[in-house]
């Protein structure tokens, strides 16, 4: 069943702009390099589990980057060091063209605590480029805390390249960060309306696509089709692949897809999503500006989903201090 599409906002709008130098963090000298050099800036965030992990150091909406002094007296001696990359020399940011390292630390520095903040609070805030940085240093330093033993023999694991490998002290094993795919997925049904649930964990105002991981030995496509079956018990086709998003919580690469449905009855699963709603795009906009539901963040691959279904740029509420983030 085909319907008409409205013109649409770019889907890969978020260039790549961080060169990780993949190719050469790997030598032995080449950390150490970078840290010789006086333009190299540093970004401490904070390992482990608790509520703190993955602050860094902010001003207002932009990363406060610090020099190798700066750095060293937040950062104990010996504190692992993690390269980055180098942002290109064009980007529209005060790093342009320096190489950058994340400094792993304990926790944010008494002096200005409140500074510092996670990905998840700054997400709507960062430019393209420290979204990414920023991600990329929260999702491997994630890693690190995670990882430390090695998981075929428990012996402890040296880090080497840079920061981007775990090698086994027994039996030389090599253990690289890892990436787990999520789909999440815009449905559109015949009368080219949007299916969004409310997920329990939002407290059940935010309407959302719907998301899941991927499951080994699955192919993404099937993984949109299970989940969208487990979770609004309707069965959905074609399913096309729009664009993808890192998001370092815990470790996940989000997938975006549109799939059609043609069976429109659908039925939440109860535990994870609370309520499931077909939208006209008219409805959506209402229900998004009389404060009914809450739209995903601006940042996030889901508005983008939904955005590029209604059109263009969704409205703002009318009452935000009614709605909940
Ligand atoms: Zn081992």
């Amino acid at each position: 069943m085909q319907t008409s599409r409205p013109s649409t906002p770019s889907a890969a709008r978020v260039p790549h702009v961080l060169d990780r130098y993949s190719d050469k963090r790997g030598g032995e000298s080449w950390l150490a390099g970078v840290t010789d050099d006086p333009d190299t800036r540093y970004l401490p965030i904070v390992s482990g589990r608790d509520r703190r992990a993955g602050a860094v150091p902010t001003d207002g909406a932009r990363l406060r980057w610090l020099t190798r002094d700066g750095v060293a007296s937040l950062a104990p001696r010996g504190a692992q060091e993690i390269y980055l990359g180098r942002l290109h020399d064009d980007a529209a940011s005060p790093v342009a063209g320096r190489h950058l390292v994340a400094v792993v630390v304990d926790e944010p520095a008494e002096e200005q605590a409140e500074a510092w903040q996670g990905m998840r609070a700054l997400a709507p805030v960062l430019d393209a480029a420290e979204a990414e940085i920023l991600i990329t240093a929260t999702a491997i330093v994630n890693w690190h805390a995670g990882h430390t033993h090695c998981p075929r023999c428990g012996a402890a694991t040296d880090v080497v390249h840079s920061g981007w490998v775990r090698v086994c002290r027994e039996d030389g094993s090599q253990h690289f960060p890892r990436t787990d795919p999520a789909v999440i997925v815009s449905i559109i049904d015949g009368d080219d309306r949007l299916l969004l649930g409310a997920n329990a964990r939002w407290g059940g105002q935010r309407y959302s696509t719907l998301a899941g991981f991927v499951e080994p030995g699955e192919s993404l496509e099937a993984a949109v089709v299970r989940e969208v079956g487990e979770e609004a018990g309707i069965q959905v086709h074609s399913p096309e692949y729009v664009a993808s998003q890192p998001w370092p919580f815990p470790a996940s690469l989000m997938l975006a897809f549109r799939a059609r449905a043609d069976a429109v009855d659908v039925v939440p699963d109860g535990e994870e999503i609370v309520d499931l709603r077909w939208f006209t795009r008219r409805e959506l906009a209402e229900d998004i500006r009389s404060g009914r539901i809450a739209a995903p963040m601006a940042f996030s691959v889901a508005r983008r989903l939904i955005e590029l279904w209604y059109g263009g740029t969704l409205p703002e509420p009318r009452q935000p201090e009614n709605l909940t983030a």
